[in-house]
């Protein structure tokens, strides 16, 4: 998961008054769908038949373990690199085997960058050595390294409050303790760029999670037009504590920073797009995705693994049940994510004359634990569907909907802009733990929990795209 900053705090802010909001809704959802109602309930033996299938038959696992055998093969798959484009080439070559021909890849053009050596080591008042990872497009210190004294900020109101002379020719440590993902992202993500505007040598942000076991979290961050571009990683929760500690009892505190990383934004990728044609109206759309690029760190095989196979899943368990919805489903892949969205804006520039065949577009970027429900972006009609659909998942706890506009990470481009769609709402609490470091590995996935993201997330496109009425 990349981030939108401003949606994740309206998300936060939506989650508060969902109470509210759903009761709002309760009394009109049947007036305003009238006989819609029953023909979603006749779904009932549809969706059991393809939770059945997933839980109890033939595909019980299967996510599991084909998620296991790719990200094995292929470990870490970042952006611009060879081993994302093999990555892409199997994922084919796994969906040709499943009979699935309707296969296109759309070409984008996407950045490379490679880290090299990271180092800090903390030289006064006492030798210690950092675990680091810098962050997305970091520039290299010298190879000496910078060295250099720390100032300890919690927020940017707090740097902006210090005086430009405290702040110059220093290393500026921000040390907000996590809140929301959206909102403590801002230091990762604009950290550098704001340290710098003030004269800092180089900036690290304490790792944006709630847990550690001494893990720095790697993430993107972007430099500001104008400013001079300075080095910029993360730190461990604990090591961030004990920068601040010391630094609240007035000690003077000295780092080394060496970082070294190439950057080439001209490499090319590819979206990979998977159809199950609609049988009466394929021209409209029902889309599952996740992405299929990861940070360099771990396997990424949560973020965003678990999603890219259970929309991988999608169209091959309804291929293998004889289920052709009205509407084509159709599995995107998305490229390039973690660097920003990349893959997601190269694909709504390139079918920016047919946005409006999108009748429902879903993600699953923010873990695939046990699935709890969706988070929903649409006007009320569209809402109204979803919720009555989601009633249909009481038997496996996953009957939730969480209103949330511009819903998603890649989708949020689309969301963001009126186009109906929804995210996956998982029992994710553990996901930040994991997130972007090299803890992100098979160990976090769960086979049954994948079968219930799998099921749901099958029989619910399944269900919507084959309904007699669109979304919106
Ligand atoms: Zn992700």
């Amino acid at each position: 998961m990349y981030f939108l900053s401003i949606i994740s705090v309206s998300f936060f802010l939506i989650v508060a008054s969902e109470a509210k909001v759903l009761n709002k809704n309760a009394n009109t959802c049947e007036e305003i769908l009238g006989p819609l109602v029953d023909e979603i309930r006749s779904y009932e033996d549809v969706k059991d038949k393809i939770l059945n299938y997933v839980l109890n038959g033939d595909f019980k696992r299967k996510t599991y373990d084909e998620l296991a055998i790719f990200v094995d093969k292929f470990g870490a798959r970042p952006s611009g690199t060879q081993v994302l484009e093999d990555s892409i080439d199997y994922m084919i070559e796994l969906s040709r085997k499943e009979g699935l021909e309707d296969i296109t890849t759309e070409e984008v053009v996407v950045p490379r960058w490679e880290r090299g050596e990271e180092k800090l080591t903390m030289v006064e008042p006492r030798i210690k050595n950092m675990v680091i990872l810098g962050l997305g497009r970091s520039v290299s210190t010298p190879p000496e390294g910078i060295t250099a004294e720390v100032v300890v900020v919690k927020s940017f109101d707090e740097l902006e409050n210090t005086p430009d002379e405290n702040i110059k020719g220093k290393i500026v440590l921000y040390d907000p303790i996590f809140t929301t993902y959206g909102e403590t992202v801002a230091v990762r993500s604009q950290g550098a760029s704001k340290a710098s505007a003030k004269g800092a040598v180089a900036s690290l942000v304490r790792s944006v999670t709630q847990f550690s076991i001494n893990s720095p979290h790697t993430g993107s961050q972007n430099y500001a037009d104008g400013v001079i571009k300075i080095p910029t990683a993360a730190i461990s929760l604990e090591d961030a504590d004990l920068i601040r500690r010391l630094y609240d009892r007035g000690e003077k505190i000295v780092l080394n920073l060496q970082m070294s990383s190439t950057y080439d934004d001209t490499k090319v990728s590819r979206n990979t797009l998977v159809d199950l044609k609609g049988s009466q109206n394929p021209e409209k759309l029902v889309i599952v995705s996740g992405h299929i690029d990861s940070w360099d760190v771990g396997q990424g095989a949560m973020d965003d693994g678990g999603g890219l196979f259970i929309s991988w899943a999608a169209p091959v368990i309804l291929k293998r049940l004889n289920l052709t919805p009205k509407r084509t489903l159709r599995a995107i892949f998305w490229t390039a994510e973690e660097l920003g969205l990349i893959g997601a804006y190269a694909y709504k520039e390139a079918h920016k004359e047919e946005l409006n065949n999108i009748n429902f577009i879903m993600e699953s970027d923010e873990g695939t634990f046990a699935p709890l429900g969706l988070y929903v972006s649409g006007n009320t009609r569209t809402r109204c569907i979803a919720q009555e659909v989601l009633k249909l998942f009481k038997s496996i706890n996953a009957s939730t909907l969480i209103e949330q506009d511009g819903a998603g990470s890649d989708i949020a481009v689309f969301t963001g802009n009126g186009i109906p769609g929804a995210s996956l709402y998982n029992d994710n609490e553990k996901y930040f733990w994991f997130h972007h470091t090299e803890g992100d590995t098979m160990n976090v996935e769960d086979p049954d929990e994948l079968d219930l993201g799998a099921a749901f997330w099958t029989a619910v496109s399944y269900i919507i795209a084959d309904l007699s009425e669109d979304m919106a």
